[in-house]
């Protein structure tokens, strides 16, 4: 072994820090037949449902399932239809959106260019009078 050898103690050291708490060890539905939640029955649906209500970590469950995109199941409380439904209205409300910011800065670059336009109109043209038509 080099003198200068330090080992790193991550290398050996036993895991014995504590660990963050993850939400799903506070999960209503830790223990319980994963195979309710994953069920195409609609009365196991609904059981799986029922106890996600009161599960405390119910909003992280069902942030995990949208932003991984789970296709299958119940988290948070909702099933693969309901959470694919609430992913179409969020695209649709984020669409409309941008649809909004799109005609807002039409209107103001119409605005202007009107306003161009306008100031251009009245600007005399130099050396000329105002008038040089009429009196031509
Ligand atoms: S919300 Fe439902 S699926 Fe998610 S952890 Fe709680 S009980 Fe389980």
């Amino acid at each position: 072994m080099p003198r200068n050898f330090i080992p790193r103690p991550s290398h050996y050291a036993p895991d014995t820090l504590p660990k963050p708490p993850a939400w799903q060890d506070e999960a209503a539905c830790g223990g319980i037949d994963n195979s309710l939640f994953f069920s195409l029955a609609a009365i196991d649906i609904a059981q799986a449902k029922s106890h996600c209500g009161p599960c405390p970590v119910r909003s992280q469950c069902l942030t995990h399932a949208l932003t991984v995109r789970e296709d299958h199941g119940v988290w948070g409380g909702l099933d693969e239809f309901e959470r694919a439904g609430l992913l179409k209205d969020v695209r649709r409300a984020a669409e409309r959106q941008r649809r909004l910011e799109r005609e807002r800065e039409k209107a103001a670059e119409q605005r202007a260019a009107d306003a161009d336009a306008q100031s251009a109109e009245q600007e005399p043209v130099q050396g000329r009078p105002a008038d040089a038509t009429a009196a031509a």
